[in-house]
C-alpha cells in the first residue's frame, strides 16, 4: 500500500520559504507555498554578496556561516547543472577588514590555506582588477547572486510538488489534522498537516511571540554606472559593506542598516554613505552618481543567529536571516526538514525558539 505524501503549507516565497519548499518537495512532501505579492521581500535586493567566511573560529555564528556556504554552494552547483539560472556571477570574494578584529583575523590566514590568501593592495590589483585601500583576503569562494532568481530556481526545481499561490495570510488556525492559513476575510488559503512560517519581517504578525527575537532592520543599497576604473572589478568586495562587480554596466553597493526603522522611503544620505564607500574601496577619483536604489527590511535577531525551529505542534519557523540569507537559508531548510523528521542537529540548539537564550528587551512585554 503506498503512503500518502505528507503535506506542508509554507508562508513566504523569499529565500527562506523557497529553500524550505525545495527540501520538503525533494523528500516527497506536497507543498503549498503562499506569498503575498504586495509584502516586503528582502530577497528582492537586485544583487547581493555571498561572502566567504575565514578563520577557524568555532562560535555558533561562524560555524553556521561556514557550513551554510558549503550548503548554498552545493545547491547552486546542483541547480545550475539542472539548467536553472540562479543569478550567480563573479566567483570569489575580496574580504576587506571592516574593523580591527577583522584585520587581526585576516592576518591569521595560514599561507597554505587552499582557498584564501592575504593580499596587499598591489596583489589585489593584479588579481581582481582594482586596487583596494588596504590589505585584504582574496577568497576563491563566495559569489555575487541575485536572490530572487535563486528563490525562483528553488521553487522551480520540484515544481510538480510545490503549488505556489498568491495571497496574504492573516492568521494560522490549528485544527485536529494540522493548520489552516486564513485570509483577513477568514477564507482558507491552504490547509496542511505541517505549517512553516517564512515570512521575513512579517513573522511577528503571524506569530507575535517571535517579537522576542525578530526586529526589522532597514537597508538601502545604491546602484551606480561602471566607469573605466571600476569596470575591471572581477569579484565582489565584502567588509563593512559590499560592492558587486558591474552587472550589465551597473554596480550595486550597500547596504545601510537601521535597526527598528520601517520607513520605506529612499534616503539621499544613505546613497551618499554607500557611494562614498564605493569610492574609497575602488579608488575612484570622484564619488559616483546614484542611478537607482533599493530599500528593504531584513529580519534580524539580537545575536545574528537565524530563528529556526519548532513553535508549536507541527508549526515551524525559518526567519531572522538578517544580512546573510544567502549563507543561512538553504542550511536552515535542511536543519528544519531534519528536525521535522525527528533528527535534531546539534547546531539547532542555537537557532531554535525552544532553546535559545538571547532576546530583545521586549521580553518583559510578552510575559
Ligand atoms: C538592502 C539589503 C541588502 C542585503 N544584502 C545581502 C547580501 O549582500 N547578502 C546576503 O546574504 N543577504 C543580504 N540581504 C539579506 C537577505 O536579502 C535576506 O536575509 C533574505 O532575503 C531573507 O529571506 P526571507 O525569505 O527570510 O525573507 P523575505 O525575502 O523578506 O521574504 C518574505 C516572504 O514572506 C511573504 N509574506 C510576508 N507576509 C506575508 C503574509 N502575511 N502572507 C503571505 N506571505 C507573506 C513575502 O511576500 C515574501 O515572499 C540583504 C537585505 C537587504 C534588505
Amino acid at each position: 500500500m503506498s503512503r500518502r505524501p505528507r503535506t506542508a503549507l509554507i508562508i513566504g516565497g523569499g529565500l527562506a520559504g523557497s529553500a524550505a519548499a525545495a527540501v520538503l518537495a525533494r523528500r516527497g512532501w506536497r507543498v503549498t507555498l503562499i506569498a503575498d505579492d504586495d509584502a516586503d521581500r528582502a530577497s528582492d535586493i537586485p544583487a547581493a554578496v555571498m561572502a566567504a567566511t575565514i578563520g577557524g573560529a568555532t562560535d555558533p555564528l561562524t560555524r553556521l556561516r561556514r557550513r551554510g556556504l558549503n550548503v548554498t554552494e552545493s545547491w547552486l552547483a546542483h541547480l545550475e547543472r539542472a539548467g536553472f539560472d540562479c543569478g550567480r556571477t563573479a566567483r570569489g570574494t575580496l574580504l576587506l577588514p571592516g574593523n580591527e578584529r577583522d584585520r587581526a583575523r585576516h592576518r591569521r590566514v595560514p599561507p597554505d590555506d587552499p582557498d584564501a590568501r592575504h593580499v596587499t593592495p598591489a596583489d589585489a590589483r593584479a588579481a581582481i582588477g582594482i586596487e583596494p585601500p588596504s590589505d585584504g583576503v582574496l577568497h576563491r569562494r563566495g559569489a555575487c547572486i541575485q536572490p530572487d532568481r535563486l528563490a525562483n530556481a528553488l521553487r522551480s526545481l520540484h515544481a510538480g510538488s510545490i503549488h505556489t499561490r498568491g495571497g496574504r495570510v492573516e492568521r494560522l488556525v490549528a485544527h485536529e489534522d494540522g493548520w489552516t492559513a486564513q485570509s483577513a476575510a477568514g477564507e482558507p488559503l491552504a490547509t496542511a498537516t505541517t505549517a512553516i512560517i517564512a515570512a521575513g519581517t512579517a513573522c511577528t504578525r503571524l506569530w507575535p511571540e517571535s517579537r522576542r527575537w525578530l526586529l526589522p532592520a532597514r537597508g538601502q543599497a545604491t546602484a551606480f554606472r561602471a566607469t573605466a576604473a571600476s569596470a575591471g572589478l572581477r569579484v565582489p568586495i565584502s567588509g563593512g559593506g559590499y560592492i558587486t562587480p558591474a552587472i550589465g554596466g551597473t554596480h550595486w553597493v550597500g547596504a545601510t542598516l537601521q535597526r527598528g526603522d520601517t520607513d520605506p522611503a529612499p534616503r539621499a544620505e544613505d546613497d551618499q554613505t554607500n557611494l562614498a564607500f564605493a569610492q574609497r574601496c575602488l579608488g575612484l577619483a570622484e564619488i559616483p552618481e546614484a542611478i537607482d536604489r533599493f530599500v528593504g527590511f531584513r529580519a534580524t535577531t539580537p545575536n545574528r543567529i537565524p530563528l529556526v525551529g519548532r513553535l508549536a505542534d507541527n508549526l515551524w519557523i525559518t526567519a531572522g536571516h538578517g544580512a546573510h540569507g544567502l549563507l543561512t537559508t538553504p542550511l536552515a531548510a535542511q536543519l528544519l526538514a531534519n528536525a521535522i523528521d525527528g533528527h535534531r542537529h546539534p547546531l539547532l540548539r542555537f537557532l531554535s525558539p525552544e532553546n535559545r537564550r538571547d532576546g530583545h528587551p521586549t521580553d518583559a512585554n510578552l510575559k
